[in-house]
């Protein structure tokens, strides 16, 4: 099990990882149009990176990520984060730590 505060441990560090694969996409691409130039804090920062998910520039490896950091977010805010999404399992604390917009245990990672 998970407790709350792991919880919100998880998102803080899924809302993170999400903004800092934007920075990296940010710095590669040539785009002025792109509404990166949000100020304020990551909250915000994270609303405008949706924008970014559906940009065809972005490489299939980072809209994949991106697209699990996503989900995991809304998982937790459903209150279903945590489970092998094969087993229905709950997927190890480690492997959440390590990977936290992780989608399926051990025993079905792939
Ligand atoms: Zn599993």
């Amino acid at each position: 099990m998970i407790t709350n505060e792991q919880l919100s441990e998880l998102h803080a560090l899924l809302t993170e990882m999400k903004i800092e694969l934007i920075e990296t996409i940010k710095s590669e691409l040539e785009d002025e149009e792109t509404p990166f130039n949000v100020s304020g804090d990551m909250a915000d920062k994270a609303e405008a990176i949706t924008y970014v998910s559906v940009n065809e520039e972005l490489t299939s490896g980072q809209k994949n990520t991106l697209e699990k950091i996503d989900r995991a977010i809304k998982r937790i805010e459903d209150g279903i984060f945590g489970k092998c999404s094969v087993c229905s399992n709950f997927i190890e604390l480690d492997r959440l730590t390590a990977i936290p917009y992780a989608e399926t245990c051990k025993e079905h990672m792939q």
